[in-house]
């Protein structure tokens, strides 16, 4: 009784003093019903010419393959085998909710105001030694915190490009990098992979004159979960010097590696200028909206006054707790908890997956990251498999999201992070069937 007292008395319904006791207070008005209908009414009758003032980049094509993808996402209780996030048993709540009540004891309001630009410093300072540990070199001074990765990659596509100049991607690539490419101007090339990374004799023909920047995934590509080989790595950075075309690096599913197998050098440990970024959102959670990105001072700098401007720093008591959490170890520990997890849902759904669907359909196993790429034979259309899929109750996305290419490469991309083992298996079974009912058809 006496909390529920105290909370009508934070929300100002009563006041009350010792010794006089709890008194009602009168309330605000609401605003009649009449009055909000009204309101409403002469916001929806427009009477300027939207369509000619909204700019061009809010127009551009790409962006409408986001609301496609919504359109798979959102539905009936489906399996999931098209988001990539961690499924929500492989959150560590409570961990972060004791590291957030640590900040709240410990900093209280000092927790509350803004951070400064380019992030908390107690937080700099644990990226910079989980980057170190992975072998990607970086000082505290050479960070800066991002609100997400996707922000990096916005004030990044921001930094380099004017409109009308190209950056190259690979012919598959993370649709959310080609829209903010696309928003800032660029004219977007695909480069085809041959199996070990960019293909360089597509490389050889484009020189610094024509193209800024080639975006690249090296660890466990979405959607393709492919990882870049070491010799390509080398071959990547003397070809980006002898251009001057920059290399941005995305490492967005950091710590992510599976059986133990040890990753070829960043190539950020290759070379100085590479532009390298990631986040938290894969391998921990990501309603942190924390990512980061490592690059050469000058544009550094660029970075963190258009950071300044774009939204006034990361939110401070998220990166506070973030900086406990990893400060009191339990990033460690919940990498050694998720990772023999996320190999086992990897490989249960690839056991489910051979199972059910047609010998034709191929894949590499991945062995970084979280995501299948499933490659059709020719004559199965991948939109007409997913909209079968979703029919049967499963998500998966076709290659036709993450193609820059006029035509796509006929394939499914399917990720094993989001659902436990149980329902991967089931899923994979749902796709078998939609696979039967379409090459039927
Ligand atoms: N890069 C890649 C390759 C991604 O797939 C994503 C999210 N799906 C991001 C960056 C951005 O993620 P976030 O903003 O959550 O860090």
């Amino acid at each position: 009784v006496a909390r529920a007292y105290a909370d009508l008395e934070a929300a100002g319904f009563v006041s009350s003093t010792v010794g006089r006791g709890t008194f009602v207070e009168r309330q605000a008005e609401a605003p009649a019903e009449s009055q909000v209908a009204r309101a409403r009414t002469s916001l929806e009758a427009s009477m300027l010419p939207w369509a000619s003032l909204l700019s061009r980049a809010s127009r551009i094509e790409s962006l409408n393959r986001a609301e496609r993808l919504a359109r798979y996402v959102e539905g009936r209780d489906v399996i999931n085998l098209s988001r990539m996030q961690p499924s929500l048993d492989l959150m560590p709540d409570d961990l972060m909710q004791r590291c957030i009540e640590r900040v709240m004891n410990d900093m209280g309001a000092r927790a509350m105001s803004y951070a400064p630009p380019d992030g908390v410093r107690r937080l700099r300072e644990q990226i910079a030694h989980d980057l170190n540990l992975r072998g990607v070199p970086a000082t505290l001074d050479d960070i800066l915190v991002t609100t997400g990765s996707q922000q990096a990659l916005d004030l990044i596509a921001r930094a380099l490009v004017n409109p009308g100049e190209a950056v190259l991607v690979d012919s598959n690539t993370y649709s959310g990098a080609v829209d903010l490419f696309s928003v800032a101007g660029a004219r977007l090339i695909g480069v085809p992979n041959d199996g070990q990374g960019p293909d360089l004799l597509a490389l050889e023909r484009f020189a610094r004159s024509d193209v800024k920047a080639l975006y690249l995934m090296p660890n466990g590509h979405n959607p393709t979960g492919m990882t870049i080989s070491a010799e390509r790595r080398h071959k990547l950075v003397r070809w980006s010097h002898a251009t001057g075309i920059a290399l941005i690096e995305d490492d967005f599913g950091a710590g992510l590696s599976l059986d133990g197998q040890p990753l070829p050098p960043s190539l950020r440990a290759l070379d100085g200028d590479v532009i390298h970024l990631s986040t938290f959102s894969k391998r921990l959670i990501p309603a942190l909206r924390i990512g980061f990105v490592v690059c050469p001072r000058p544009i550094r700098n660029v970075l963190r006054s258009l950071k300044r401007v774009t939204d006034l720093g990361t939110s401070a008591l998220l990166q506070h707790a973030l900086a406990e959490f990893m400060e009191r170890g339990y990033l460690r520990a919940h990498m050694n908890r998720v990772l023999p997890e996320y190999q086992t849902r990897r490989n249960v759904l690839e056991a489910a997956l051979r199972k059910a669907l047609p010998p034709e359909v191929r894949w590499n196993t991945p062995y970084h990251g979280v995501v299948l790429w499933l490659r059709l034979p020719r004559s199965v259309d991948p939109d007409r498999v997913t909209e079968e899929a979703f029919r049967h109750g499963v998500q998966v996305t076709p290659s036709s999201l993450y193609s820059v290419e006029a035509e796509a490469e006929p394939a499914l991309r399917v990720t094993f992070c989001a659902e436990p083992p149980d329902r991967l298996a089931e899923g994979a079974r749902r796709l078998g069937k939609a696979f039967k009912a379409v090459m039927a058809q």
